[in-house]
């Protein structure tokens, strides 16, 4: 396994994503409502006046889980299930080779499976083939389930054009998140239910970023919906939450 690191990008790296990053060329009010779903072809995007208006009447939440299927994947199911929430999960092409009848499962139970790369690579350090041989073999692995993903979410939030365009040919959306629950950060479940807390302080309601091969995560799962459920989130998939949101810009791919 990966050992531990110290740093927090290269925790990232090892564990799940950095911080976001938005190096896409954006409107300037996107970017700095930290609306990360990138703009860079057509595609609807959000309104953050509206969205922001939106969530003091009633919060939406698309909890969104990378980098699995893994060996937790079915008890966070379990704690999903229970309590009625519907979840996104940006896989790895891999793991969908290693786990298939964890992926149908998530899909049978009403979540929303995209796409995460293949094996987990820095997209800016890739070729332009190479960017799109990891997303197209992670599509092949998904299709051959009946799955058919909406999204993109790069390995870190690191992409560059070439990421948008590769997505882009696949039918694909690049989306990133909203709030990092910084579970590559806080390796305990205490830690991980007290970094959630001082977040849903700040905000809530938007696109929420976790990692269902961690333990820590999926023990504190119930907690977190719990107290997320109390201060009146709707779990929604991905897809609803966009669906929800105004149109309110396109872009072309630059250059
Ligand atoms: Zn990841």
């Amino acid at each position: 396994m990966k050992k531990s690191q110290t740093t927090r990008k290269e925790a990232g790296r090892m564990n799940g994503e950095s911080s976001p990053k938005h190096i896409c060329p954006l409107p300037a009010v996107l970017a700095a409502a930290s609306l990360l779903v990138c703009a860079c072809v057509a595609t609807r995007v959000p309104d953050p006046t509206a969205t922001l208006a939106q969530h003091k009447q009633q919060p939406v939440c698309a909890l969104t889980f990378d980098d699995g299927p893994g060996r937790h994947t079915v008890q966070l199911l379990d704690a999903l299930r229970s309590r009625n929430a519907h979840a996104t999960f940006f896989v790895l092409g891999e793991q969908v080779r290693r786990e298939p009848q964890v992926v149908r499962l998530i899909a049978a139970e009403g979540h929303e499976v995209d796409n995460h790369s293949f094996d987990h690579p820095d997209f800016r350090h890739l070729s332009r083939e190479d960017q799109q041989r990891e997303i197209d073999a992670t599509q092949t692995a998904l299709r051959s389930l009946g799955i058919e993903p909406k999204f993109f979410r790069p390995p870190y939030g690191d992409y560059d054009v070439d990421t948008v365009r590769a997505a882009a040919r696949d039918g694909l959306v690049v989306v990133l998140w909203t709030t990092d629950g910084k579970d590559w950060k806080y390796h305990t479940v205490h830690a991980l239910e007290a970094n959630v807390e001082r977040e849903l302080k700040v905000n809530i309601g938007g696109i929420y970023l976790f990692h269902d091969v961690h333990a820590w995560t999926v023990d504190a799962m119930p907690s977190i919906l719990d107290r997320m459920a109390a201060q009146g989130c709707r779990f929604v998939t991905l897809s609803e939450y966009l669906a929800g949101q105004p149109e309110a810009a396109t872009a072309r791919p630059q250059g």
